[in-house]
């Protein structure tokens, strides 16, 4: 479900897609006009924009121009003005898609789906890390190895994902203690041992023949590529 603003001078058509998206859970307004459209897409900050082209009181791409300058909500164009050399200006005003009339609130809401999810993604950029045979993606919570799953604890997780980020580099437990536990003083050594400890069970090593999880004596732990 999104909040999608539609600015339409066509009434059928208005009537028909807002009709359309919402038996397809949107929550659906309006503006058969550019300034009245502009006025709610800043008042109601809509997740998307599905914006006509041709409009009584403004063009569609000096619309969307004069939106830039003020939002990055995403925008959808709709047009019936089909071709490379009509798309490349609008795409370049800074919309997200387009679609072609005639087209039905399904297709739209295809689209809609699809650029919501894009801008989703950039909103929360790939955190997953990567050391050989070691993955873990922070926004999931998933850890595998070799492509088997971990079941780890959220603590055993993050104190995974804090060494992974740092590859290579000796990690001291009063850093683990303050990054991973948010400890700001005290804490004792022996908390990050035991779960470096279960960590090292679930990874299939131990502390005499450690692979991923070194412990650099006195000083800290590292996490490696084993090869
Ligand atoms: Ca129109």
């Amino acid at each position: 479900m999104a909040e999608i603003l539609l600015i339409e001078d066509d009434v059928t058509i208005r009537t028909a897609l807002t009709r359309g998206l919402r038996e397809l859970g949107h929550a659906v307004s309006s503006s058969p006009t550019a300034l009245d459209g502009l006025r709610l897409a800043l008042r109601d900050r809509p997740d998307l924009v599905v914006l006509d082209l041709g409009l009584p009181d403004l063009d569609g791409v000096e619309l969307l121009r004069m939106l830039r300058a003020v939002s990055q909500v995403p925008v959808i164009v709709a047009t019936a003005r089909d071709g490379d050399d009509e798309m490349v200006p609008v795409l370049d005003a800074g919309a997200d898609d387009y679609v072609v009339k005639p087209f039905s609130a399904v297709q739209l809401d295809a689209r809609v789906r699809a650029v919501l999810r894009r801008a989703g993604d950039e909103r929360s950029p790939d955190t997953s890390v990567t050391v050989a045979g070691l993955r873990l993606d922070p926004r999931t919570r998933e850890a595998t190895l070799d492509g088997t799953p971990l079941e780890l604890t959220p603590r055993e997780f993050d104190l995974l994902h804090f060494l992974a980020t740092r590859a290579g580099e000796v990690v001291t437990k009063r850093e683990l203690l303050s990054e991973v536990w948010q400890v700001a003083y005290g804490g004792a050594d022996k908390t990050v041992d035991v779960h470096l400890s279960w960590l090292r069970r679930k990874l299939g090593e131990t502390a005499q023949e450690p692979r991923y999880l070194v412990t650099v004596r006195g000083v800290g732990v590292k996490l490696v590529d084993p090869a």
